[in-house]
């Protein structure tokens, strides 16, 4: 089989699944060809020959393969918001992470621990304690990229000895500590729900790396080529630039107005130049590529500038949907034309009622 970069390696996963490891929630789905249906790793169904079985790293691609999600794991359930009793409870994991939680830790705490597992499992696929183990491995896989050996790393993130750390790292990345150093940055990823349908989110603590509505195309194949150029893994969960994200959305659909917050595109020194002037046209206003073009100089350049501004990957915060055809008309949008025009007509509703 032809495995992708983001794929642990083939051996891993089998046994993964043989083991229903929860661990690997997220980081995987595989298809059975006798039977037609993919799945998660952790579901109950009758484990499958190994000969039969192909990965995916996403459901989406999985889908397009042709097999149809296991009605008993729900493989594409989408994440769902978490109540927020539980996102305080989030936020402590985050803050601390190496901060031991047993149910009877919980509860003295306030929470209900079944209730606990339940919205982990819902928002993030993952069982509490998997989040929690993920979050300890950022931890430490961060203090190991600041160059402090693995003991150190390991028990700054709760291990109790450096074995311990380099297995739990060698299950889920499928390569030792000492390997996974170059190679393990940390994004984390969530779903974040909006008037015009969910939206994936990635970012790193240097700022949002993408958002993207959930259907758009070739989503997995963005996924997978941010991962490349940063060395990175893709794991469930939340970190401050996707808080910030959040709010600034929910704040965006209710007034019109986009609060500024820390994005990091990647993308070609041109690419990057015309982004940074999109983020400069002011809700409420459009700009057309010739006039984009001739702004930066570069009047003949309008179709470069009308490809930069479709390889946009952070959509809404770096307003590529503020760019439209020279005649008015709306051109292309990778979220859909009918998206564009209602973003255009909410932002222009606000600033009339503003004047
Ligand atoms: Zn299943």
């Amino acid at each position: 089989m032809h495995t992708t970069p983001t794929l642990p390696a083939r051996s891993v996963m089998l046994r993964a699944l043989s083991e229903r490891d929860s661990r690997f929630e997220g980081q995987f789905f595989f298809a059975v060809r006798t039977t037609g249906v993919f799945c998660r790793p952790t579901c109950r169904s009758r484990a499958p020959r190994p000969e039969n079985v192909q990965f995916f790293p996403t459901a989406a691609e999985a889908y397009r393969a042709g097999f149809r999600p296991c009605r008993r794991c729900r493989p594409t359930e989408a994440a769902t918001a978490i109540p927020p009793e539980i996102g305080k409870l989030r936020d402590a994991l985050e803050a601390a992470p190496e901060q031991r939680w047993s149910d009877a830790d919980l509860c003295a705490a306030g929470y209900d621990p079944s209730t606990v597992r339940r919205c982990f499992r819902r928002a993030y696929g993952v069982t509490f304690h998997a989040y929690r183990r993920s979050l300890r491995i950022g931890t430490a896989l961060r203090t190991l990229q600041s160059g402090r050996g693995v003991l150190e790393a390991g028990l700054a993130a709760g291990y109790e000895s450096a074995s311990g750390f380099a297995s739990a790292v060698r299950a889920i990345a499928g390569a030792p500590p000492g390997r996974a150093r170059a190679s393990m940055a940390q994004l984390a990823s969530s779903q974040i729900d909006t008037p015009l349908g969910p939206m994936l989110a990635l970012a790193d603590d240097a700022g949002v790396r993408l958002l993207e509505f959930t259907d758009r195309r070739g989503l997995d194949r963005e996924c997978r080529e941010i991962c490349r150029r940063l060395q990175a893994r893709i794991l469930p969960g939340e970190n401050a630039p996707l808080r910030a994200a959040r709010r600034a959305l929910d704040r965006y659909f209710s007034t019109g107005a986009m609060p500024e917050i820390a994005t990091a595109p990647i993308g070609s020194p041109f690419q990057l130049r015309v982004w940074s002037y999109l983020l400069n046209i002011p809700a409420g206003e459009t700009r057309s590529y010739s006039q984009v073009a001739a702004d930066l100089g570069i009047p003949r350049a309008s179709r470069a500038v009308g490809r930069a501004n479709g390889s946009n990957r952070i959509a809404l915060l770096i307003p590529c949907h503020r760019v439209i055809a020279s005649d008015g008309s709306l051109s292309g949008y990778s979220g859909g034309v009918s998206r564009k025009r209602w973003l255009l007509q909410l932002e222009q509703r606000a600033q009339q009622a503003h004047s």
